[in-house]
């Protein structure tokens, strides 16, 4: 690998920083490496029409990023994958995670009525589509060893930002060969290692696969690809992007954005009207009246959390689409599978006193893998799966439990930890200090709907971003997410049945060293990119305090 420049990121004079604002600010327009401007920054009475759109904040320089923790995290991910297709396959498991979780979080509770529903009239479609983002952050136990990398979540329902993420290692790709070489102490071109990052392309292959295996229209009406979207939205062109890419020649495929607060006035079940009725979904739109489109793919960026759901007729809405026989991204039980409380339940080793044996086991089995003709070795995979986890624990009343409760209500040792309830979307957490004091709030029969999680503390690294126009130069926090793609047949068990199973670029997330959450679209982070360092610059940077 070359080598990075020492005090990689350089620091800026005023004038190159000036120029790179300049340039940055330009790039991000022209290639749609934006976002729907903030109200904080321009009101609503100021754009009525919703026609303006501004840079996403960005880092001026790609971060240095372990090479072996990019490679680790890009390995493990078809495991993941698979892993989450057979939890999503396991509905005796599920039940009892809702079950754990318990009746105090509602909106969990009405996710599950919602299958349950769909499971007594029989589920129309037994494919189910999996877009996927495991999120991790760089751990390093002590200063000798090497880094590796710790999951923060795993993503399965709206995993977000791969259009952006494609956009941002293209412009720091840009920014290398065109401005890097122009600073006064400059970067030369090799000496950046920027991987390829094919996001958008490998989400968009996801979706056109799942659009295939939907098989031909059954009614007489051409198929679509729905993407189920909030109202108001911010963080469009990150979808369009995606839809962009959907919709590429050769294979053109019709794609629409419907609002999730607009499913049934736009689409009904296929039943008569010379329709073979089996609950294929039918989507119209009122500015395209002549056409009538049968839904193969219902691609979900909303419906994650309660706030899609202001009254019953929302969850009627959703039950309309569970029920559907359209290919859903995710289905009710793979986003059941994407809560806190799974990704809990597999970390926490079993009690000492426990004859269990690991839960890993249950999901992950010996199986030809039908694209490269091999067996896997389930003890590998099942060892690199854990090799990401970091402590989790339930605050339930078992033993594992009362032991994360102690630790809660400690006021020195909760600092080291995040509690999180069963939530998506960011802004959800509650951090270090703050946690004693919640729990004390809330009735101790909700606890069992928060998990507890030890924080990850990366090595510190240097950057500086780029923010509605002004750049802020400090020590950041970097978390790597990487994508994949998965489809396969519910009725199978322990990820049998998988019929695609793809790794599908990555997301760098960066935020300033100080904040805790790092959502892009909540507006705490920035978009960032990856420049692949070895050990020895892990090392150096994490001796820099400035
Ligand atoms: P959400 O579903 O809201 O995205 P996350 O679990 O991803 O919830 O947490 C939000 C953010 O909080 C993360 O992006 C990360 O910046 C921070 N965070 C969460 N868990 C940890 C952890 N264990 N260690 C360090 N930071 C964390
Ligand atoms: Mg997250």
């Amino acid at each position: 690998m070359p080598s990075i420049p020492a005090n990689y990121p350089p620091d800026l004079t005023s004038s190159e920083g000036e120029r790179l604002v300049e340039v940055v600010k330009d790039w991000a327009s022209a290639h749609g490496l934006s976002v729907r401007p903030p109200p904080t920054v321009v009101s609503a009475e100021a754009d009525p029409a919703g026609i303006l759109s501004t840079a996403v904040p960005v880092t001026l320089f790609p971060s240095p990023f372990p090479q072996i923790c990019f490679d680790q995290g890009r390995v493990v991910q078809k495991a993941y994958n698979e892993l989450y297709a057979a939890i999503s396959q396991d509905e005796e498991f599920l039940a009892q995670i809702v079950k754990d979780i318990g009746d105090s979080d509602e909106f969990i509770a009405e996710l599950w009525k919602v299958h349950l529903k769909v499971k007594e009239e029989g589920y129309a479609q037994h494919l189910s589509l999996g877009l996927f983002r495991s999120d991790y952050m760089v751990h390093q136990s002590t200063p000798e060893a090497d880094p590796q990398i710790k999951q923060v979540e795993f993503n399965t329902i709206a995993s977000s930002f791969g259009g952006l993420s494609y956009q941002t290692s293209a412009l720091h790709k840009y920014l290398a060969v065109n401005e890097y070489t122009l600073l006064e102490k400059p970067i030369t071109q090799g000496q950046l290692t920027l991987p390829t990052n094919l996001s958008t392309r490998g989400l968009a292959a996801g979706i056109r696969q799942a659009f295939l295996a939907y098989g031909p229209s059954v009614t007489s009406h051409p198929k679509c690809v729905i993407f189920l979207v909030q109202d108001g939205e911010r963080n469009v062109f990150d979808q369009r992007h995606l839809e962009y890419e959907v919709q590429a020649p050769p294979a053109t495929i019709p794609v629409f954005r419907l609002p999730y607060s607009q499913i049934m006035q736009h689409t009904r079940l296929a039943e008569g009207e010379g329709e073979r009725s089996g609950r294929q979904l039918l989507y119209s739109s009122p500015q395209l009246p002549k056409h009538t489109f049968e839904v193969a793919v219902v691609y979900m960026r909303s419906g994650y959390g309660p706030g899609d759901y202001t009254d019953a007729s929302a969850w009627d809405a959703r039950y309309h689409i569970e029920r559907s026989a359209a290919i859903k991204c995710p289905s009710v039980l793979t986003q059941v599978a994407g809560t806190k409380k799974v990704q809990q339940v597999l970390a926490t080793p079993p009690d000492a006193s426990s004859s269990e044996p690991p839960i890993l086991g249950r999901f992950i089995s010996s199986k030809d893998d039908r694209n490269t003709q091999r067996i896997h070795h389930t003890d590998d995979t099942i060892a690199a799966l854990q090799r990401t986890f970091t402590n989790i624990y339930p605050l339930d009343s078992s033993p594992s439990g009362q032991k994360a409760r102690a630790i809660a209500l400690d006021e020195e040792q909760c600092r080291s930890y995040v509690l999180k309830p069963q939530r998506e979307g960011g802004g959800n957490n509650i951090y270090r200090s703050a946690i004693p004091g919640f729990l004390k709030s809330i009735p101790e029969a909700h606890w069992g709907a928060y998990i507890l999680m030890e924080l990850i503390t990366p090595p510190p690294v240097h950057n500086t971003i780029l923010r509605l126009g002004r750049l802020e130069q400090g020590g950041v926090i970097c978390e790597l997410g990487i994508y994949g793609t998965c489809l396969w047949d519910q009725r199978e068990k322990q990820g049998r049945g998988i019929v695609m199973n793809e790794q599908a670029g990555y997301l760098l997330r960066t935020k300033g060293d100080k904040s805790e959450e790092g959502g892009v679209a909540a507006g705490f982070g920035c978009m960032d990119s990856c420049a692949l360092v070895g050990r020895g610059h892990a090392k150096n940077s994490g001796e820099r305090h400035d």
